[in-house]
């Protein structure tokens, strides 16, 4: 059995305007990448449907959806946040983003893929429930965490985000509720400028200062995730795989390398073994310096395949 890797050809024409950092060539870096070191041979490629309106109110407001729904033009861009814009293919990419993590779900649960990564955009973390943000419009890990507890009967989900910005917008839909258990490490002080109080006991916050590196940020995640997630016991292990901590990444200045995702990964597949009989639903998140975001995304699939 192969790790499933699910993308859509509608992430490539969502698009924010000239110089926006969250663009198209990210995911042709990625592919690329992948491609050149053979691991696109390792993987069995699946097309990611649209999410269904039912799917996204599990994490979403209605009002948020008929929005986004009102919003999206038939030309050019219109912003829902100052980061964040809509091009006449956004929506359709927003929800096939979000749709790949219901697929991802539905593989690993029944037992088809091992794992499942997402090479999907727009991104999902800074997704609240009734607002997107910070290149977010639908919370695409959120939306795989809702299905794998409502479609599948689970009562233990965590979800690890790894992104160098804190994923507010997946603890603004998780804090409170103990189905789930969130794990967020992130630049301190940086978007979305959160004040590193822990919000509910079900939230996990490891905040890093900048220019820290990479070896704090194990030490951080081995002492503050590693025995929340064993006491947990996750049934899944879902993952906001963000790469913008990389040291060549102009968003962030955690100064991580793929060394360091790769060990992350390793982390993560233990748990998964040791309590979710392996299964890992891993969404592409940040990452926008090109080279480093496919090298980073490389060293944590390997991780994946074993
Ligand atoms: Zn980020």
């Amino acid at each position: 059995m192969l790790t499933a890797y699910i993308t859509h050809p509608s992430f490539e024409r969502h698009e924010m305007g000239p110089e926006h950092p969250e663009c198209p060539e990210r995911l042709a870096a990625v592919a690329d990448h992948l491609l050149m070191k053979g691991l696109m041979d390792c993987v069995q490629p699946y097309q990611a449907p649209a999410a269904s309106r039912e799917q996204l109110l599990r994490v979403h407001t209605a009002q948020w959806l008929d929005r986004l729904t009102a919003t999206s033009p038939s030309l050019g861009h219109v912003p829902v946040d100052p980061d964040t814009w809509m091009n006449p293919h956004t929506l359709e990419a927003a929800r096939h983003a979000a749709g790949a993590a219901v697929l991802a779900v539905d593989l690993v649960m029944r037992g088809e893929a091992p794992h499942a990564f997402c090479a999907v955009r727009p991104p999902g973390h800074h997704a609240a429930r009734a607002q997107g943000a910070g290149f977010c419009f639908f919370n695409n890990a959120s939306v795989a965490v809702a299905h794998a507890l409502s479609q599948h009967g689970l009562s233990r989900v965590a979800l690890l985000d790894f992104d160098v910005h804190h994923g507010d917008g997946s603890e603004d839909i998780w804090a409170g509720d103990e189905r789930v258990l969130l794990c967020s490490s992130y630049q301190a002080g940086l978007y979305p400028f959160r004040d590193d109080h822990q919000p509910a006991s079900n939230v996990v916050l490891a905040p890093l200062p900048a220019r820290s590196g990479g070896a704090l940020a194990r030490e951080a995640i081995a002492r503050h995730w590693l025995p929340a997630l064993a006491r947990f016991a996750p049934e899944l292990i879902v993952i906001s795989a963000g790469f913008d901590a990389h040291r060549e990444d102009e968003l962030g200045n955690l100064g991580w390398v793929e060394a360091d995702y790769a060990w992350i990964t390793q982390q993560i597949v233990a748990q998964a073994k040791a309590s979710a009989q392996g299964r890992i639903v891993s969404m592409l998140e940040g990452g926008y310096a090109l080279s480093a975001l496919g090298r980073s995304v490389a060293a944590h699939l390997r991780e994946l395949l074993d």
